[in-house]
């Protein structure tokens, strides 16, 4: 079963990154890359040791972040839920936290990126229980409101979106009543912040985390494979509208306060660093 935890620390902050668990998608390219051009992509492959004549499968990991500040603690995404299982390896998110030690009673803040199921399948257990009960969540307005409006079914592809609305309309209202709605860039708690990088879905979210002059941002879905942070135009094709300004914001921001990054579904532990090589950026997986 590979690591399921990874603990690194940002200043005070003490930080880990949670498995919980690995998913297997077929046909990557289709999904990851539907617009790079075929010679290019091939190329950026192979500088990222897969043979593209060979990439019939992708296993992604679900890798949660857990952050306790010292006043508080905290999780970005609740992973892909027990229930419904099309993966049996996933869910493991409450398990491997309990592994070290951290109840779901003591979490304050669930931070949610966005609406996708990957993101918020956790957020009840398997008998539809709020799985953090003392927690708040905090999702941007109009991503909450995207999905609780009849925007979705108009708005989404669909080939997907049978499968993202049941999801999020089974997920996001047992959360209301404990929910934190927010449209403003600050700060939830000292030194953490939201930034809106919407373009994956309308209020998709990064999370910045600063302490003690060291940054982590959790740049969940802007980024789906290490190959998006060199090549952001490339989008998915699951993306709601491509905003590339939004990439080049967080990248140079990323590169100036010489943050790390934490990708949701890059290799676990999902960490690394952004640099600008000739004007073009670079990915370097690292913890350090
Ligand atoms: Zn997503």
């Amino acid at each position: 079963m590979g690591e399921k935890n990874f603990s690194f620390q940002i200043g005070d902050f003490k930080c880990m990154a949670v498995c919980d668990g690995n998913y297997t998608y077929t046909k990557p390219a289709p999904l990851l890359f539907p617009t790079a051009p075929g010679e290019e992509l091939d190329q950026k492959l192979r500088e990222f040791d897969v043979d593209p004549d060979r990439w019939l499968e992708w296993k992604s990991p679900y890798t949660c972040l857990f952050v306790d500040t010292g006043e508080n603690k905290i999780l970005v995404d609740t992973g892909g839920g027990k229930e419904n299982q099309s993966s049996r390896d996933k869910g493991q998110l409450t398990d491997n936290l309990k592994a070290r030690g951290i109840s779901p009673e003591e979490i304050d803040f669930v931070i949610l990126t966005h609406g996708h199921p990957d993101h918020i399948c956790g957020n009840t257990d398997e008998n539809g229980k709020i799985a953090f009960p003392r927690a708040q969540y905090v999702i941007w307005k109009e991503e909450w409101e995207f999905w609780n409006s009849d925007r979705a079914e108009k708005e989404l592809p669909e080939t997907f979106k049978e499968g993202l609305i049941r999801c999020a309309r089974q997920k996001l209202p047992p959360i209301e009543k404990q929910l934190n709605l927010i449209e403003r860039e600050e700060e939830i708690v000292e030194g953490v912040r939201p930034i809106l990088a919407w373009g994956h879905t309308p209020g998709h979210m990064v999370v910045s985390f600063g302490s003690k002059g060291e940054q982590l941002l959790a740049v969940s879905d802007l980024f789906v494979h290490p190959i998006h942070v060199e090549k952001p135009k490339w989008y998915t094709a699951v993306n709601y509208n491509p905003e590339q300004n939004v990439a080049s914001r967080i990248l140079e921001k990323a590169e100036q306060e010489n943050a790390l990054l934490i990708g949701f579904h890059f290799p676990f532990p999902g960490l690394g660093r952004v640099k600008r090589e000739e004007g073009k950026w670079k990915w370097e997986p690292g913890e350090r």
